[in-house]
């Protein structure tokens, strides 16, 4: 096991007890980092946005088709507002939330996001019709209300834990272990997974102190783990000037000469990167021209 590269973050897939189950273990500690740095988080927001990255890096990283993704949303009704995390194909991950600055006195992350609201997850598998599934939160903890919506929504009950380590120095490590069982699966093999809960908790102080590979032998190897494939997750958003022109066109011909007489141009602000796509009124002219052609 010597091609993980130091400094970058591994997403690696084993399948448990000869395919009777299966786990995802993750160390997001750099994709966390970025969005910590891209949306100014604080350390509360840090934490609850940085386990909902890391669960949609898990859920992306699933997915077969490389156009396919999955957007969780959360709205618990608590001070950070929303949050959004959009997971992809090798555990490609961006995402924002409502409030980033925001700090909780006693850095109570359930209470942050808030628990009276609901979790929705939209499949597009990039083929046919985007599926949307909602389940309503449990604790705003997000790794439990992950699972809830698994178990409820896609009858995959599941065990998730995330967890985002925060110093005063910033985020020290960040991660999560999903293991689920499959179809098929006999009594003791659902006995030997669940007397691990405990367990699995301390994935991430796991991770802190060994490593990826090494935190997945002590948790899994009871499990008879087997490799089966590593990803290398990163924080990155896919945004153009090409996709916000087709955005703007869009619109029709009415809005845009719009925006030329009352703004002098557009502006279009990325929600995941923070970037600026910055339309002056000659562009937008250029924009009706071709839609004319
Ligand atoms: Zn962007």
């Amino acid at each position: 096991m010597s091609t993980v590269l130091r400094g970058k973050d591994t997403i690696l897939h084993f399948s448990l007890l000869e395919g009777q189950a299966r786990a995802v273990l993750i160390d997001s500690t750099r994709l966390c980092v970025t969005a910590r740095r891209t949306h100014r988080l604080s350390d509360t927001a840090s934490v609850a946005l940085g386990r909902l990255l890391t669960g949609a890096a898990i859920m992306g990283d699933m997915l077969k088709n490389d156009r396919a993704s999955v957007t969780m949303t959360v709205k618990g009704g608590g001070p950070l507002g929303a949050l959004v995390a959009v997971g992809m194909p090798g555990g490609i991950v961006k995402g924002y939330v409502d409030k980033p600055r925001y700090e909780d006195p006693d850095g109570n992350i359930g209470r942050a996001v808030g628990s009276d609201g609901m979790l929705t997850v939209v499949r597009d598998s990039g083929m046919r019709e985007p599926y949307a599934g909602q389940t309503a939160l449990v604790s705003g903890e997000i790794a439990e209300d992950i699972c809830s919506y698994l178990a409820i929504s896609e009858q995959t009950p599941s065990l998730l834990s995330l967890g985002v380590h925060v110093t005063e120095k910033g985020i020290s490590c960040a991660g999560g272990l999903l293991v689920q069982m499959l179809p098929g699966a006999g009594e003791a093999a659902i006995q030997s997974v669940e007397m691990s809960t405990g367990l699995f908790a301390g994935v991430v102080s796991e991770i802190e102190k060994w490593g990826p590979e090494e935190a997945a032998v002590q948790l899994l190897s009871h499990l008879e783990p087997v490799e089966l494939e590593r990803s290398i997750p990163e924080y990155r958003c896919d945004c153009s000037r090409e996709r916000v022109e087709r955005a703007l066109i869009s619109l029709g011909e009415a809005e845009l000469r719009d925006m030329i007489d009352t703004q002098h141009g557009a502006v279009a602000n990325c929600h995941f990167c923070r970037r600026r796509h910055r339309f002056s009124a000659e562009d937008l002219e250029k924009l009706i021209e071709s839609m004319k052609q």
